[in-house]
């Protein structure tokens, strides 16, 4: 792990000059001012960074190498390097990484350009329908970054790519696999979205939520894989490494715990044991990554909330046909509709969890003669609409 260290590569301890870093324009420097009057300390900033000042980070091996004068001119690159990216804890796990391979002979030497946005698009999704949902998504608007903060996740060391062909469970639209591989020396997983034609060929929204659901798990199993706490089974489904007995039993389930104290990976186990604690048979339960969905695992909402958000926000309401509208008008109202579709979308792939169960339980000020009760009313009132072939010609089913 790394400390959270805030920071200033530029400014290190040489003086309130601003520096190379800071919030001096990095991308325009002025030729005359920049040229260093001064020998800028870039391996006390990079130690800084990298938190290995101090003692629970201290790495001996590391640091030699950042102080040996031979490395200046690639401990310089690293040190602009990490100042550019904020000193980010990814920029921090990537230089870690770049100078333990080139200590073990893995790398020559330090190469920013594999610092690159890690996710691709298989020749098999380029240019498809999905592809063109996708796109929409990253693009967001109204300020949404919920897409783009989980694609952002991912990086050339644990990379995600986009496919689409068969899932090993034919029933299932899509799948996230997760797998483990060695990179210079160091093991890193990497990660496949593959949707199956039948995802290809659904509405919009639907497409949307398939999208949406499939990255959540990539970013869930990335978050858990990095902190040890999931592996991935010869199909690439993850298995949490310890079961509910170990990983549980110790203080993660305190009943006092303020969980907005805790860091991310304690959070998540918390949330996780509690979900497992909750469950019928807490070592064998299958549910637990669709549990997390509806679980705060990001600082105040959850997925699913993130979700419904997003589709409200990107899908192109208007472009559904009237009758459609007006069956949803029915339901929900001329006000609410738009909101009460997203939401039910939202749920999509979530129906096996309690949680899905207590939802629907409130659901029951929208149920009429025609749909009495709010599952029906959720499945073949709403959701169907979009998420069944058969009814895909009633729906918006084109992206452009
Ligand atoms: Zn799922």
């Amino acid at each position: 792990m790394f400390s959270e260290t805030t920071c200033n590569l530029g400014g290190g301890g040489s003086g309130g000059g601003g520096g190379a870093g800071g919030s001096s324009s990095p991308n325009n420097p002025d030729p005359i001012n920049t040229a260093p009057t001064y020998t800028i300390p870039y391996e006390q900033n990079l130690i800084e960074c990298l938190g290995l000042n101090s003692v629970e980070n201290a790495n001996l091996v590391v640091s030699n190498w950042i102080n040996n004068p031979d490395n200046f001119i690639q401990v310089r690159k690293m040190s602009t390097f990490l100042s550019n990216k904020n000193c980010s804890e990814k920029a921090q796990a990537f230089v870690i990484a770049s100078i333990e391979a080139i200590i073990n002979g893995d790398l020559d030497e330090f190469n920013e350009d594999f610092y690159t946005w890690g996710v691709t698009k298989d020749d098999t999704f380029v240019n498809s329908e999905l592809d063109c949902i996708y796109e929409k998504l990253k693009g967001g608007n109204l300020g949404n970054n919920f897409f783009n903060d989980m694609l952002f996740e991912f990086d050339q060391l644990t990379p995600l790519k986009f496919s689409i062909g068969p899932t090993p469970n034919p029933e299932d639209y899509a799948f996230t696999k997760g797998e483990t591989t060695t990179i210079f020396g160091q093991t890193h997983a990497s990660y496949e979205i593959i949707s199956s034609p039948d995802a290809e060929s659904a509405s919009n929204l639907d497409k949307m939520v398939t999208l949406s659901h499939e990255l959540m798990h990539a970013f869930m199993f990335k978050s858990l894989e990095d902190w040890g706490i999931v592996s991935f089974d010869n199909i690439g489904r993850p298995y949490l490494i310890e079961n509910y007995d170990d990983m549980c039993q110790d203080d993660n389930l305190d009943e006092e715990i303020n969980i907005n104290f805790l860091t991310m990976k304690e959070r998540w186990v918390f949330l996780i044991c509690e979900i497992l604690e909750n469950s019928d048979d807490p070592n064998n339960n299958q549910e637990w990554t669709h549990s997390l969905f509806n679980s705060p695992v990001f600082a105040i909402e959850t997925y699913r909330e993130k979700l419904e958000q997003e589709l409200y926000n990107n899908h192109d309401w208007n472009s559904e046909p009237t009758d459609i509208k007006n069956l949803m008008i029915q339901h929900f109202g001329a006000f609410n509709w738009k909101q009460k579709v997203a939401e039910y979308m939202s749920w999509s792939g979530l129906h096996g969890t309690p949680e899905f169960a207590n939802w629907l339980s409130t659901q029951t000020e929208y149920t009429s003669t025609l749909y009495p009760n709010p599952l029906d009313l959720w499945k073949e009132g709403v959701t169907e609409w979009w998420t069944q072939s058969n009814n895909i010609n009633y729906v918006s089913n084109n992206c452009n």
